[in-house]
């Protein structure tokens, strides 16, 4: 038995299980050349036209764009930018109605055509000097995806690492009505065998399969004029048969191999690639020219002119039927793609895309709509002719009761959608509909599943951190302990000798601070004692005095030198503390004085030993001067006569009396006191004789001398002339007596 590839080379085509054989109606479209459209008014480019994510926009609303310039670009593997199909400017990006089954609105890019067509500027390949690499990303920033319907990225089917056998070209366009791929080869076909030599470049298989159905003569011809120049290029016809351009059918048909379920054909060593992408492989690579085109089969009844159309990307269905003469009818349908896998449009804004062939405007005789649904009459008609063996009326059970794990097991995922049960089924049951739906909830199931696992590992590793984070702490916290504990018994001894020598240097910090105040306690007591002596000392001092005024006051006749030792005495007190004033002038202070007071000078030494210093040197000059001013008054009455004695006495009594109270205030004070005591009591004693002789008329003595001691307590100066006076006048009055 020849090997498969010798099979291969000599033109075996094999078969697949199932198939249908509708009414092809290609005739109408596939006998015209490829018309091209006028300029449309608005172009609609949907931001995503791929199996995939969209690009990121790289322009902006108000921008004006070339011909060919990228309008997003493609940041991931999966992204395929798209392009301004002519020159013009931005004027939306905003979801609009998309071009599928659900019609739910997708990001578009609203592009104003401004007639110009003008194009960015072209960079070429040559494809001799370039790397796979290269070729790679000038496939997919061309923006190019699967054009036979699926629109997948071209550069992830061209760039796969297995090795390839079998490199399928696929030509065979099985569904009625379309030609595009059949115009495309007839007015193409070199072009299109560049893009396959492109294609082989990249995947170097064994052999390039090109299928072609038996129903596109002129196309095959084309092909293999072609590819006659190509060693391994082999252009085969297949049967026509719905649905020979499955992907795994056409597998079948060419190599005999099926894909096993949930396998993709790499994992056979197979790679398919549409003729149409072959086209705009060659055409991205070899003259820089973008996907931003394609042609559209436009078919039906209701339009005058059936024909395959050049139609820029983002072309409103409206313009395209306008172009070929539409003529619509009560609830005209029209159903982009073709009648078995396509869907109806829900408005004719919907843009033409990448993955966009056919656009059909049936009239009902034509192609009736769906009657109403009957039951299933388990007629099996539908399991013969599924194409992938399937047993569609079993996962139309598992549909409609939502059994996701029975729809699985019965390999839902295998359903290429083709139509062909529903076309075959006598209960008119939209079979496509439900397994459609049915899909649809089992990838929402799988994306929810997806999320759960997603958000369980989160948890798991967030959960793993915590466990992780909390194992560290706890062994810093174990080794800080076991350093402290080593730290405690190696440095135990010193820590307590660390702790006594604290103590005692707070004990002498604190000892002279209780000295001093001990100390000053010790003075202000001393202090307080003396005071109480000198006060005790003053007083008898004073009541000295006045006896002494007294007995003279009594005994008037007694001689002067009696008068002369008195005075002597008071002068000789006067000294004695005008002297105590001098040395201690700080401490002569009344009795009733409070305690602070009387400490303030020691506060003040003892805050400022500077200033109690001189104020002790002022004070005790002060006492000198008054002293020195005491002796020579004194001097200088003793060589007076009696009467001036008498007054100088009084005058000195006063006068100490006076300088005592003052100077217990102001030494200086007191000096100035004592002179100006003496000055007057001079002056009394020269006028002394008047005075005498007026005194002799008026009050008697003890009245007198009450009101000298009164303003006495009131003022020195006039308590000391009170005083002379009351001398004067009991003198007097004793003299009378005794005359
Ligand atoms: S073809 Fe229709 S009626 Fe017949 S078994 Fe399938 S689903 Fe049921
Ligand atoms: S639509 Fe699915 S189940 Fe129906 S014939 Fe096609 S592949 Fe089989």
């Amino acid at each position: 038995m020849p090997s498969l590839f010798k099979q291969i080379q000599a033109g075996t085509v094999w078969d697949f299980h199932g198939g249908i054989h509708p009414p092809a109606r290609k005739t109408q479209t596939n006998q015209k050349p490829i018309a091209t459209l006028p300029m449309p008014d608005r172009l609609y480019i949907p931001l995503r036209q791929h199996i995939g994510v969209p690009g990121q926009l790289l322009v902006q609303i108000g921008q004006r764009v070339l011909k060919g310039q990228a309008l997003t670009s493609a940041d991931n593997s999966m992204a395929v930018p798209v392009h301004a199909p002519t020159s013009g400017v931005v004027l939306s990006i905003a979801p609009h109605t998309s071009p599928h089954p659900s019609a739910l609105p997708e990001l578009t890019l609203v592009l104003a055509p401004d007639g110009l067509d003008e194009w960015r500027v072209r960079e070429p390949l040559n494809i001799s000097h370039c790397d796979k690499v290269q070729l790679l990303n000038r496939i997919q920033d061309s923006g190019i995806a699967g054009m036979g319907g699926a629109g997948f990225p071209t550069h992830l089917k061209s760039g796969v690492a297995q090795p390839v056998d079998y490199l399928i070209i696929n030509a065979v366009e099985c569904e009625p009505y379309i030609s595009a791929d059949d115009l495309l080869m007839q007015e193409a076909a070199t072009t299109i065998v560049k893009g396959i030599d492109i294609l082989c470049r990249l995947l170097s298989p064994k052999a390039v399969l090109i299928g072609i159905e038996d129903d596109k003569p002129i196309a095959t011809a084309a092909m293999k004029a072609a590819c006659s120049q190509r060693e391994h290029y082999y252009v085969r016809t297949v049967p026509t048969k719905y649905p020979s351009g499955g992907e795994k059918q056409l597998i079948q048909l060419l190599t005999n191999k099926e894909v096993p379920n949930g396998r993709r054909p790499i994992d056979i060593g197979i790679v398919m690639q549409n003729v149409g992408t072959a086209f705009a492989v060659a055409q991205a690579v070899l003259d820089d020219h973008p996907l931003i085109s394609r042609i559209v089969t436009v078919a039906g009844d209701t339009l005058s002119q059936q024909q395959n159309v050049l139609a820029l990307l983002g072309t409103p269905v409206s313009d395209l039927l306008d172009a070929c003469g539409f003529q619509p009818e009560h609830k005209q349908r029209i159903i982009m793609g073709g009648p078995m896998m396509g869907f109806t449009l829900p408005d004719l804004s919907v843009p033409v895309v990448k993955t966009t062939n056919c656009i059909l405007a049936p009239t009902v005789a034509e192609l009736p709509a769906a009657t109403e649904e009957m039951d299933c009459i388990r007629c099996s008609a539908c399991a013969d002719a599924c194409p992938a063996s399937l047993l569609p009326q079993q996962l139309l059970w598992y549909s409609k009761a939502r059994d996701n794990e029975k729809l699985a097991e019965y390999n839902l995922a295998d359903c290429i959608e083709c139509g062909a049960c529903a076309y075959v089924c006598p209960s008119e049951i939209p079979l496509v509909q439900y397994y459609r739906v049915a899909k649809a909830d089992i990838r929402e199931q799988q994306r929810e599943a997806l999320k759960a696992e997603q958000a369980k590992a989160r948890f798991e590793a967030r959960n793993e951190r915590l466990e992780r984070e909390k194992q560290e702490r706890l062994e810093r916290n174990q080794q800080l302990a076991a350093a402290r504990q080593q730290q405690q018994t190696s440095g135990a001894g010193n820590a307590v000798a660390d702790a006594l020598a604290r103590i005692k240097a707070k004990q002498a910090q604190a000892a002279p601070q209780d000295e001093q105040n001990k100390a000053q306690i010790l003075a202000e007591r001393e202090l307080k004692k003396q005071q109480a002596r000198e006060y005790q000392q003053q007083k008898a001092q004073q009541q000295a005095v006045e006896e002494h005024a007294e007995q003279h006051s009594q005994t008037p006749a007694t001689s002067n030198s009696t008068d002369s030792k008195a005075a002597a005495v008071a002068a000789a007190i006067a000294r004695a503390q005008a002297k105590k004033a001098a040395q201690k002038p700080e401490q002569l202070i009344k009795p009733a004085q409070s305690v602070d007071e009387m400490n303030k000078p020691v506060r003040a030494a003892e805050a400022d030993p500077r200033k109690a210093a001189i104020a002790a040197a002022i004070a005790r000059a002060k006492a000198k001067q008054q002293a020195q001013t005491e002796t020579e008054s004194e001097t200088k009455t003793e060589t007076e006569t009696t009467a001036p004695l008498i007054a100088a006495d009084a005058v000195n009594k006063s006068a100490v009396e006076s300088n005592a109270a003052s100077a217990i205030e102001d030494p200086r004070k007191a000096a100035v006191a004592a002179a100006l005591a003496r000055a007057k009591a001079k002056k009394q004693a020269n006028a002394e004789p008047t005075e005498q002789t007026e005194a002799s008329t008026t009050d008697p003595v003890v009245p007198e001398t009450v009101v000298a001691e009164t303003v006495v307590a009131e003022d020195p100066r006039k308590a000391a002339i009170a005083a002379a006076i009351a001398r004067a006048k009991a003198r007097k009055q004793a003299d009378s007596e005794n005359s």
